[in-house]
């Protein structure tokens, strides 16, 4: 009977496109990956096969020479075609490996046992003729044992199904059908061409399998950032949340850039990707030295993932050997003047760190919680500090401060150099927390700016400053005002200024009375309604002040265009005042605010020796521990019926 071959001819064209497209969009890394292009280059080679399996027998008549590759063919097509099926396997393993609940001595043999026990039957044909036979008369016959094969084949598909259908509540479902998919495809293709045995259509229905595999599982946008060629965060939380379904565990590097977004800046785009593409390759190969499988995954944020062998896996041990190996990797870009700042640790998840939610929250703030100039510490040594427990307990944190009225506002004192007293008092924030104790403003207002308990502390904020305002007597105390820092949060809420307003009214205080701080970070991204909003409590009578002025990329325009009065300079640059550079950039910042009509407030001011440089440069308000920290309402009162003689004049 003629065979039609048109079909593998296709399946050929078929495979090699979708390998060449593989290869040509960098998708062949990441062990899924790597599998899956093994399952396509054995399906080549079996279609190859199938090809000389087919056609040899046929050409008549037949030589011995022909005969060998005759029986070559036939033998390699059955061990390669159930070897596909072994890499399939494999490759669906790869996928749901985290999830699966065989142990390991289950899952190995239940893998290999069939195909050794295929590959055994097949080779028994070599001695007992009972698969297949090919003579020079009758050509390729069908001998009782293959229909044995046939079922064995079937059997490992169904494993691979069953492995399939036990993982479906982990993998999205249409990934999931796609993957299954092969089977019934086969099947059926089995089934044409049991009946039509003329048709070869098994390696054509397989190839089309793949295909949507290749479209729909390996989906390049969801695993793969193509410029770099490196697995992607979203890859990174796929296979994390597998993880932590299941009771296996993984050992995990991770390295954070800290300063990428000016690395990326300065380099471009371009040249960024390819330091990074450059860095993975040489991990890989550091972690390939210590015969570990491992998959590399990068967050656009700056941090890499590297999940390396199983928990046993003694990933300290490696990494504080390889710490100086990585430092010369991350910090090679010397032919541009720069280099990467790198925060190195290594956990086990899920034992050291829970969930994925934390291990995320982990990654992005551990470089904070490690000591400056340390750059390797394994988790288990962090997570078990008071910063990180507080930071991963935030949102508890929050929501019982605010239900249980764990806030309160304290005063830091601020000095008039020309008046010779305390006119003003910048108000604090203050947190207790009954579990973690104190919880500073710089933690837990940044969080609460993410969510959405911003807002009730805001109103706690105004509502409690301008109390205090509206209960003492501003002129006796020798006060003019009170400085309020605001959030970007707040800024930005279309009825801010109407807030303020109506406090305004039922405390029944002079808008004087009210100083409200914004930091030009908050500008920076600023909408038209927080401009709006600063422009309207303006209008009224409150005064605005730039906070943390010289910590930021300052920008005089935007500066010029808000309606301020004061700016304070951050205690990060008094901090400079000591070296020549320092004194000059204060020195001409004050100058030029006085030149365009501000005042200044100085913060961070903690002795006498700068205290009086200070005065000597002109700056017009001290703020800092010199005097006073900040302090519960009480104090402060006292603090300026001791320390404030005479009444400040209007
Ligand atoms: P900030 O507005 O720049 O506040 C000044 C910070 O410097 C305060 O820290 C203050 O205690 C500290 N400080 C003042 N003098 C000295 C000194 O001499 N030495 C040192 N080492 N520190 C000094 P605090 O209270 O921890 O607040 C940190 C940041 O948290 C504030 O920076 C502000 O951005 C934010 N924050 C605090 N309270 C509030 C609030 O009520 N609302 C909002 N939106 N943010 C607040
Ligand atoms: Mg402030
Ligand atoms: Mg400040």
């Amino acid at each position: 009977m003629e065979k039609i071959l048109y079909f593998d001819y296709c399946a050929v064209i078929l495979m090699f496109a979708m390998l060449f497209a593989l290869i040509y969009r960098r998708l062949a890394y990441g062990t899924g990956n790597k599998t899956f292009v093994a399952v396509i280059i054995c399906m080549i080679l079996t279609t190859f096969f199938d090809i000389g399996m087919e056609t040899l027998p046929r050409l008549k008549p037949i030589s011995d020479n022909r005969l060998f590759w005759a029986h070559f063919f036939s033998y390699g097509y059955f061990l390669l075609r159930n070897a596909s099926n072994l890499f399939y396997i494999v490759f669906i393993l790869v996928i749901i490996k985290p999830v699966l609940k065989l142990n390991k001595y289950l899952r190995v043999p239940l893998v290999y046992a069939p195909y050794i026990i295929i590959a055994a039957v097949i080779l028994s044909n070599l001695f007992t003729g009972k698969v297949f036979t090919i003579t020079a008369t009758e050509g390729y016959s069908r001998g009782p044992v293959l229909n044995a094969i046939y079922v064995l084949s079937l059997c490992y598909s169904l494993i691979g199904a069953g492995y399939l259908m036990t993982s479906y509540r982990y993998i999205e479902r249409d990934r999931w059908i796609i993957l299954l998919l092969q089977y019934p495809l086969t099947f059926i293709s089995i089934l044409i061409q049991f009946l039509h045995p003329e048709w070869l259509v098994e390696m054509i229905s397989m190839g089309i399998s793949l295909l949507l595999v290749l479209v729909l599982v390996v989906k390049p946008e969801d695993t793969m950032d193509p410029k770099i060629g490196i697995l992607n965060y979203k890859s990174f939380l796929d296979e994390m949340h597998k993880y932590s379904h299941s009771k296996d565990s993984v050992s995990i590097v991770l390295i954070r850039l800290t300063n990428s977004y000016q690395v990326r800046s300065y380099l471009g785009e371009k040249k960024f990707k390819s330091y990074i593409t450059r860095i993975a390759r040489q991990i890989d190969s550091r972690f390939a030295y210590y015969g570990q499988k491992r998959n590399i995954y990068f967050d656009q944020s700056g941090c890499f993932f590297i999940t390396v062998g199983s928990d046993s896996f003694d990933i300290e041990g490696a990494v504080s050997k390889e710490i100086e190996t990585f430092k010369a990797q991350m910090q090679d870009l010397s032919e541009f003047g720069l280099r990467f700042e790198e925060k190195i640790c290594t956990l086990r998840f899920p034992k050291d760190i829970p969930d994925v939610n934390s291990l995320l929250h982990f990654a992005a703030v551990f470089p904070e919680i490690m000591s400056p100039g340390v750059i390797y510490r394994p988790a288990s040594e962090l997570v078990t500090t008071k910063d990180f427990k507080i930071r991963n307990s935030m949102n508890k944190i929050l929501d019982r401060a605010i239900k249980n009225r764990q806030l309160e506002m304290y005063y830091q004192p601020i000095y008039s150099i020309k008046e010779k007293s305390f006119v003003s008092a910048e108000a604090l924030i203050r947190l207790k927390d009954p579990e973690f104790g104190f919880v500073p403003p710089g933690l837990f207002i940044p969080a609460a700016e993410q969510g959405s308990f911003i807002f009730p502390i805001g109103d706690f904020i105004l509502q409690d400053v301008f109390r205090f305002v509206s209960e003492n007597n501003f002129k006796d105390l020798g006060l003019k005002y009170i400085e309020v820092n605001l959030s970007v949060s707040q800024c930005i809420q279309r009825n801010f200024s109407r807030k303020i307003f109506s406090l305004q009214k039922s405390f029944n205080i002079r808008p004087s009375e009210i100083n409200f701080e914004i930091t030009e970070s908050a500008y920076d991204n600023s909408s038209d309604i927080m401009a709006e909003n600063i422009r309207k409590i303006s209008e009224a009578g409150f005064s605005i002040s730039l906070d943390d002025y010289g910590t930021g990329y300052s920008n005089m325009q935007r500066i010029l265009d808000i309606p301020l009065s004061i700016v304070k300079i951050d205690k990060s640059l008094v901090d400079t005042i000591n070296t020549k550079k320092g004194r000059t950039v204060i020195k001409n910042t004050i100058s030029m605010m006085h030149d365009i009509d501000m005042h200044l407030v100085v913060e961070g001011i903690e002795t006498e020796n700068v205290l009086n440089t200070l005065d000597g440069m002109g700056a017009d308000y001290i703020q800092g521990f010199y005097f006073s920290k900040p302090l519960p309402e009480k104090e402060f009162l006292e603090f300026l019926k001791k320390n404030n003689r005479k009444p400040a004049s209007d």
